[in-house]
Order: structure tokens, then sequence, then C-alpha cells
């Protein structure tokens, strides 16, 4: 594979960039090499600077659930790109988007918009302290929830991956408010919430964990969690930046069944560009200024383009329920080619999968926690993933990361990444 051109882009980049990338997990540090450089993508494809296809299953991290530049988003784009880009003033595409999300997602009553998953989870913590007048979070080992102080501790994605859980530059006094939990563990937020009575203000979780790979909540776990925060009044958040309108147009809060008191979103949201939200109860939001006195602002919030684009996404799953069988059968198809390989070459390695989000674990323990997680082979898995993209698949650059099946994967694109996971299955276990 030529990869010239990434190669200069990347040893310019690292002159003016620390790490020569704008988030830490594009710099393939966990698998070893470098990055390519991406000029476009368009469906299931993804093109780099050398010119190297590539059939796509990071998607931008979530967002392309259409695949890449598809049509409808573009024309939207298009069009509010005539208007103008920005007018710090209210825009109807505003209220149309809220409303559309209040529409899918029955938990939401209101809404505010923001520009990244991360402002979206801190926005939400901070509503959550300002109702209850509590200060402690609970949050769950191998979760990330986007890279504010009181989140970088135990955090999954890149946090996790790069050996550094817990960044320097969190205060004692950040970390000591967040308190961490077992995911699926009842009895660990029990006990927590038994030594801090009366002080925890949230508890925030992703109701998929995505950033570990790809875990379930349990059925039990779950619902327990759901009363025991009711029972003691703690705002339950559910972080569905990666799985709203990904698992289901409902979320998996849809698919778990269970009514969360805020939400997070981000990702498909924003239909590609940057833009996430968090909305729950009427009575929780309300507290929001201007309307009440929790503070929480943003120049660019709700702007004209980020909204076409993410309104156009959401719109089209509403239209469209169908997609999500779609989703379900292209992924299960994936799920069971990769299944039988493992079967031939006789390896029990753990396959989890949520709808269209996947991943398959180098270790045969079942992975249902932090720690079956990362009792994974990451040394295998970055071999895995060298093979795997120089015959052409783009798998995310960690083991902890969900790949993402799009509507725009084939079945052509689906068999060749069965096959060259078996080759790559082959030559690595023998
Ligand atoms: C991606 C992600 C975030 C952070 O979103 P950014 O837009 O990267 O700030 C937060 N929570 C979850 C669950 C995520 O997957």
């Amino acid at each position: 594979m030529n990869t010239t051109l990434s190669t200069h882009f990347f040893n310019e980049a690292k002159r003016y960039i620390p790490g020569g990338v704008n988030s830490p997990v594009r710099a393939f540090k966990s698998v070893g090499g470098n990055p390519l450089f991406i000029k476009s993508g368009k469906g299931s494809k993804i093109y780099d600077a050398d010119g190297n296809e590539f059939i796509d299953y990071v998607g931008s991290w979530g967002p392309h659930i259409f695949g890449h530049n598809p049509d409808f988003i573009k024309k939207a784009l298009a069009e509010a790109l005539e208007n103008g880009t920005s007018f710090g003033a209210p825009t109807e595409t505003e209220v149309r988007m809220a409303k559309l999300i209040v529409d899918l997602v029955p938990s939401v009553e209101m809404v505010r918009m923001v520009n990244s998953g991360t402002e979206a989870t801190m926005s939400a913590v901070r509503v959550a302290r300002g109702f209850t007048k509590k200060d402690k979070i609970i949050k769950f080992e191998g979760c990330y929830h986007g890279h504010a102080d009181y989140f970088l501790i135990k955090a999954g994605s890149g946090a996790l991956t790069l050996g550094v859980p817990d960044s320097p530059g969190v205060t004692k006094a950040n970390a000591a408010d967040t308190l961490i939990a077992e995911y699926n563990n009842i009895d660990s937020v029990k006990n927590l919430i038994r030594e801090n009575k009366k002080e925890i203000a949230a508890v925030i979780i992703e109701p998929v964990a995505g950033n570990v790979g790809v875990i379930r909540a349990n059925d039990n776990f779950i619902k327990e969690l759901r009363e025991i925060c009711s029972e003691e009044k703690i705002i339950l958040i559910f972080d569905e930046v990666m799985t709203g309108f990904r698992v289901a147009a409902g979320g998996a809060q849809e698919i778990l069944g269970i009514k969360p008191d805020l939400s997070t979103f981000g990702k498909i949201i924003g239909g590609g560009l940057p833009v996430g939200a968090f909305g729950g109860k009427k009575e929780i939001m309300e507290m929001i200024a201007p309307r009440g006195p929790v503070y929480q602002a943003g120049t660019l919030s709700g702007n004209p383009l980020a909204m076409s684009a993410g309104y156009a996404a959401l719109k089209y799953i509403k239209d469209h329920p169908e997609i999500y069988q779609t989703l379900e059968e292209k992924s299960k198809y994936l799920e069971n080619g990769i299944k039988e390989n493992l079967k031939k070459v006789n390896k029990a390695f753990s396959l989890n999968r949520v709808g269209s989000m996947m991943c398959l674990f180098f270790t045969e323990k079942k992975v249902a926690d932090y720690k079956s997680a990362v009792s994974s082979d990451t040394n295998l898995f970055g071999k895995y993933f060298h093979s795997m993209l120089t015959k052409g698949i783009y798998l995310a650059p960690s083991q902890y990361e969900a790949i993402f099946v799009s509507t725009a994967h084939s079945i052509d694109d689906l068999d060749k990444t069965i096959k060259v996971n078996y080759d790559s299955l082959v030559k690595l276990t023998k």
C-alpha cells in the first residue's frame, strides 16, 4: 500500500499539532504505524491522500449511519449555505430540530443544542447538580463521556488505550467528586450510594457501552439502576452520544425499555457536522438559563449549517423507520460471517453486537464489563487491524472502539470484509 502522501502530511502535522492529530485515537498509537490522511468519502468507502480505497467501518466515529456524504444531507447543507452560516440569533430550524428530537425520544420533553458530545455531558451534569443541589456523580469503569475533567477517571476510548485513564491536569477536587462503579454490577452502585448518602447528584452511564468495545447493559442491572436513582432522588443520565439514533430511533433507552431523567446526544444528531444536545424532563431542563439559574451557553450552538445537516439526518430516520431493520440484517450478516471464521480457525474470541455497533474482542472471555474487556490481546488486535487495513478494510484503530455498519454497506462490502477477516485470522492464529 502506497502511503507516501499520508506519511508526508503526518510528519508535517506533528510539527504543528500535538501528536499530529486533533483527537488522540486518530493517531494509530495503540495499533502502531502512522495514520492515513483521508481525502474523501462516499457511501461505504473512504479514499486516502494516496488514492487508496477502503470500506469504512469508522463512519467518523459514529455519525455516518447513512454512509459518507449522502445526497440528501449535502442538499440540505447547500440550501442552508445560501442563507448564511451563523447569526447568533434564533432560527426556525432550531425549533424544528428540537421538536423532532422530542418526538423521536419519548423521555425528552425539552432539549438544548450544543456543539459536541463533551459539551452535552458536561452541561447535563451541571444541570443535574443545580437541580438536586448535590455535588457528586457516579460514572462507570470504561465508560467515556467526553473529555471534561470530572469524566476523565477510568474513562474509555482514547483515554483507555493511551494508558492515561486518569489524565494529568484533572484536579484532586474534581476527581474527588467522581465516584466509579462497575458496569453491570448493581452492588457496586449500591455501595457507593450507601457510603455517600444524600451527596450524589447524578449517575451517568452509556446504556450500551461503546468506548470499551461494545457492552450492553444487562436488563436487571439497568432496571435496578433506574429504581435506585428514583428512590434516592439521583438524576439518571443516559449518555446516548453514540447510541442515540444508532441502535434505534429512540436510542438505547428504547431497546432497554428504560426512561432516564436526562439524555445526551451527539454524533448522528449532527449529520456529520459538530453537534451535541442534551435534554430530558421539563422540570429539570427549565433550570437552565435564561429560564432558570443554571448557566449554559454557546456562540455557535444551534447554528444553521449544523442544524440543517442534523435535521436532515433525523428527519430521514423518522420517515424511514425501516433503516433499523436493514442495519440489523446487515450487521447480523457480518456478525455471522465473522463467527463462522472464528469457528474455522478454532478461536472463541468474543464478538459483541448491539444493532449496527460491533466489537471483536481478542479474548476468549465473555466480555460484559471493563475487566473482561481489558483481558483482550491488544497486541494481536494491532496486527489484525493492519492486516485488515492493507487489504482495504478500515477499522477503528483501537481494540476498544466499536465498528459501525451503515445503510450504505452493500452485501459485496460485507462479503469482502468477511473474506479479509478470515484471511487475517488464519494468518494471525496459525
Ligand atoms: C463520542 C462520545 C462522547 C464525546 O463526544 P464528542 O463529540 O467527541 O465530544 C461522549 N459520550 C459518548 C458515549 C461518546 O461516544
